[in-house]
């Protein structure tokens, strides 16, 4: 006998997506499951956990759970540049009790959270429309019967695969990275590190968590490179590169691994009761593999979306629609222009690199910042390009705009 339950949402994964949507779908007024495969949320942490204090505003994430930074430093094999800021703008999350508090404050609006489930079916009607999900939880087999579905599994998409609606990303980040204690560290700078010898295909990093705690790591493109970024991640440690030699004794706390899709906005996002969210809808940015506060905010854009559609029901694709409009209309063309940095920086060799952070050193601080955040507004991309003293920028923002 297997345990059976009714809700009218059912959203798999509790990452930083599917608590977002339960939350929004939850004080919408409607019956809302959130199923997670893991003992806890957050158990393992699959991400670096960088943010933007806008964001984190805009979210009401609350101040204990992130470490603010003010300064952006980068370094290649013989350059480097900081770009100071007067205020934080970006922030390290702890992102154990960032992804708890957003699952709590979903538990608080009455949501069901069921752990140590492993969704790993979908229950369809004779359209072969999803009406539910089935799997393996505390009591052994156990389905859930939905009006919609929300995938937000994230890298792994088990849902929308199941469907056969989308198959295994080709083009992904791998990253590896520990957290660790360090004897010195300034905690407002992060520091991320490119060239050959610390990845050859994307960037390492030290992000500062505050208390003398970093998380030193690696980000290899795939299937740009072959690398492994475990094995290189130990190498550049044990090699004390650039800025970890700084660093001093460093005592690893906790590893982590994780991949993040890197194939643009290439999927449809909703089918009949069905919407892809986070990582599976590859909501990313892919300059940076930057995808939380999308997750959050299409989290909740999709929770409320799929909460009106069974409000009013009707939960077709066309319902829920309104869901990729507004996702898309939000970042499509930025992401597209990231995108395009990120062809650029993945071919760079050790020299284009020195000679890119000559580039860098050119922007002002919020044109950095509007760059390395995918957040580029037309005019003032523009602007750069027309009218930039420098030739190089020039260049380069002319190709961020497409020309
Ligand atoms: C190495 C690395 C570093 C990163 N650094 C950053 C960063 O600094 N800043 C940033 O913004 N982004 C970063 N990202 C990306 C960021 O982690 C993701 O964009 C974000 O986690 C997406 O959230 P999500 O909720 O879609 O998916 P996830 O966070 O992956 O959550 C999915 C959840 O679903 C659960 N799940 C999966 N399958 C099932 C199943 N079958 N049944 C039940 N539960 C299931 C998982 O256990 C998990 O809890 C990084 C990614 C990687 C890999």
């Amino acid at each position: 006998m297997s345990e059976e339950h009714d809700y009218d949402l059912v959203i798999v994964g509790g990452g930083p997506a599917g608590s977002s949507a339960a939350f929004a779908a939850a004080k919408n007024g409607i019956k809302v499951a959130l199923i997670e495969k893991e003992n806890d949320i957050a158990e393992t942490v699959r991400t670096s956990g960088v943010t933007w204090i806008e964001s984190i505003k805009e979210f009401g994430i609350p101040n204990d759970c992130y470490n603010p930074i003010k300064n952006f430093s980068f370094v290649s094999p013989n350059n480097q540049v900081t770009i100071k800021d007067s205020v934080a703008t970006a922030a390290v999350l702890d992102v154990r009790k960032t992804y708890r508090w957003l699952s709590n404050e979903a538990k608080k609006i009455g949501v069901d959270i069921f752990v140590k489930t492993n969704i790993n079916g979908v229950l369809k009607n004779e359209q072969n429309d999803i009406v539910g999900v089935s799997g393996i939880g505390v009591n052994g087999k156990i389905i859930f019967h939905a009006k919609v579905v929300i995938d937000a599994t994230g890298f792994t998409s088990t849902i929308s695969k199941a469907m056969g609606f989308v198959t295994q990303w080709e083009r992904f980040g791998a990253g590896a990275e520990y957290e660790a204690k360090v004897e010195n560290v300034d905690s407002e700078t992060w520091w991320l590190m490119v060239g050959q010898e610390y990845t050859p295909a994307g960037y390492a990093w030290i992000f500062p968590l505050g208390n003398n705690i970093v998380r030193i790591g690696v980000g290899v493109g795939k299937p740009e490179s072959d690398i492994d970024p475990t094995q290189r991640l130990k190498e550049i440690i044990e090699k004390k590169l650039g800025p970890i030699e700084k660093l001093g004794k460093i005592t690893p706390i906790e590893f982590h691994y994780g991949l993040i899709p890197n194939d643009g906005l290439s999927r449809k996002t909703v089918f009949n009761n069905l919407i892809l969210v986070g990582d599976t809808a590859g909501q990313a940015n892919p300059l940076v593999l930057e995808g939380i506060r999308y997750a959050i905010k299409f989290g909740r854009v999709a929770g409320q979306v799929a909460s009106n559609a069974i409000k009013n029901k009707k939960t077709d694709e066309k319902a829920l629609y309104p869901y990729e409009e507004n996702w898309r209309n939000a970042i499509e063309s930025k992401i597209n222009s990231a995108g395009k940095v990120q062809d650029r920086w993945i071919g760079l060799s050790d020299k284009e690199w020195d000679k890119e952070l000559d580039i860098i050193k050119e922007l002002k601080t919020e044109e950095f910042l509007d760059f390395i955040k995918a957040d580029f507004g037309l005019s003032n991309m523009v602007k750069l390009a027309m009218n930039h003293p420098k030739l190089a920028v020039r260049q380069l923002f002319n190709l961020v705009k497409g020309k």
